[in-house]
C-alpha cells in the first residue's frame, strides 16, 4: 500500500473551525448566516441529507429554517414559497433539495432562487460566473474537491486534470474550477472510447459517474491524486465509491476514502457559501 489517504472528514472539520471564527466576527457586527432548506416529499435520503444540513447550521451557530412541503405541492406553491424567501432579510442561503416530484420542473425552480442566495451555485446566473471566472457562489461538492486538493499540497496548477463524468452539478463544474485553478483539463463521459487509457494520463483524477468500483489500478498514473466523487449503495448497504479503492492504492500517489472523502466536504462547503452570501448582504 502507498498511497496516502485523502481524510475529508479531517480537512471537512479544519474549514469548520476557521468559519467558526469568521462567523462570529460577523456576529459582532450584528449578522447571523441564515439558511432555509426546503424539502418537497419524504425522499428517505433527501431527509438525511436535510437533517445533516440543518446539523451543520447549529453547529456553526447560524439560524436555519427547514421547510418540509408535501410532495403533491404545486409548482407554483413551491415558487411563492421560494419568492417569500428571496425577500426575507434574515436567510442569506436558499437551498431545495433535489431531486424534486416529477410534476415539478427542476430548472424553473433553480431558476428562481435569488443569484445572491443560491447557496447550491446551481442558478445559471451562478453557473455563467464560473465559466467567466467572475466572483460567485461556487458549487458545494466541486469545490470541496478543490480545496482537498490544495489542502494536502496538490494543487493543480500545471498539472493534468482528467475528469470522468459530465454532470451539471459535478462533472462540468469541477472541470471548470480545475481549469481556473490553471490545470489543463480532459472531460471524459460515458461515451469516452478508451476510458482506462485516458485515466493513465491524469495527474489528478476526478471520478464522478455513479458506478461502484468502475475504476481499477490499471486506470490510476503511478503516483497519481485520485478524488472519488461516487456515492454507491452496494447491496449489503455499505457505501462505495466509483473508484476500487484497495484496489488503486498500490498505484495512486493519494486516495479519497468513500465515505469519509468528497462526501464531508459538500456540506462544510454550504456552510461556506452561506457565510459568503451572509457577509455580502451585511456590506
Ligand atoms: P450523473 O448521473 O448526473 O452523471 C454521471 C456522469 O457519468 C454522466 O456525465 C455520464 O456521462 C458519466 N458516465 C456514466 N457512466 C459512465 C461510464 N461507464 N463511463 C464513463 N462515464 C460514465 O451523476 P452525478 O450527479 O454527477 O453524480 C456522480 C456520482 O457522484 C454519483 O455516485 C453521486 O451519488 C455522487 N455524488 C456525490 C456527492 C457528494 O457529496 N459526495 C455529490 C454529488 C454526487
Amino acid at each position: 500500500m502507498n498511497a496516502q489517504l485523502i481524510n475529508g472528514k479531517s480537512i471537512s472539520d479544519s474549514i469548520r473551525e476557521e468559519l467558526r471564527y469568521e462567523v462570529e466576527l460577523l456576529r459582532q457586527k450584528g449578522v447571523t448566516p441564515g439558511l432555509v432548506v426546503i424539502l418537497v416529499g419524504e425522499d428517505p435520503a433527501s431527509q438525511v441529507y436535510v437533517r445533516n444540513k440543518a446539523k451543520a447550521c447549529e453547529q456553526l451557530g447560524y439560524y436555519s429554517e427547514v421547510i418540509k412541503i408535501p410532495a403533491e405541492t404545486t409548482q407554483d406553491e413551491l415558487l411563492r414559497v421560494i419568492e417569500q424567501y428571496n425577500k426575507q432579510a434574515n436567510i442569506h442561503g436558499i437551498l431545495v433539495q433535489l431531486p424534486l416530484p416529477k410534476h415539478i420542473e427542476e430548472k424553473a425552480i433553480i431558476d428562481a432562487i435569488s443569484v445572491e442566495k443560491d447557496v447550491d451555485g446551481f442558478h445559471p446566473v451562478s453557473v455563467g460566473n464560473l465559466m467567466i471566472g467572475d466572483d460567485a457562489l461556487l458549487p458545494c461538492t466541486p469545490s470541496g474537491v478543490i480545496e482537498l486538493l490544495k489542502r494536502t499540497g496538490n494543487h493543480p496548477s500545471g498539472k493534468h486534470a482528467v475528469v470522468i463524468g459530465r454532470s451539471n452539478i459535478v462533472g462540468k463544474p469541477v472541470s471548470m474550477l480545475l481549469l481556473r485553478e490553471n490545470a489543463t483539463v480532459t472531460i471524459c463521459h460515458s461515451r469516452t472510447p478508451n476510458l482506462p487509457e485516458m485515466a493513465r494520463q491524469a495527474d489528478i483524477l476526478i471520478v464522478a459517474v455513479g458506478v461502484a468500483k468502475l475504476v481499477k489500478k490499471e486506470w490510476i498514473k503511478p503516483g497519481a491524486v485520485v478524488i472519488d466523487v461516487g456515492m454507491n449503495r452496494l447491496p449489503d448497504g455499505k457505501l462505495c465509491g466509483d473508484v476500487d479503492y484497495d484496489d488503486v492504492l498500490e498505484t495512486a500517489g493519494w486516495v479519497t476514502p468513500v465515505p469519509g472523502g468528497v462526501g464531508p466536504m459538500t456540506i462544510t462547503m454550504l456552510m461556506a457559501n452561506t457565510l459568503k452570501s451572509a457577509r455580502r448582504f451585511s456590506q
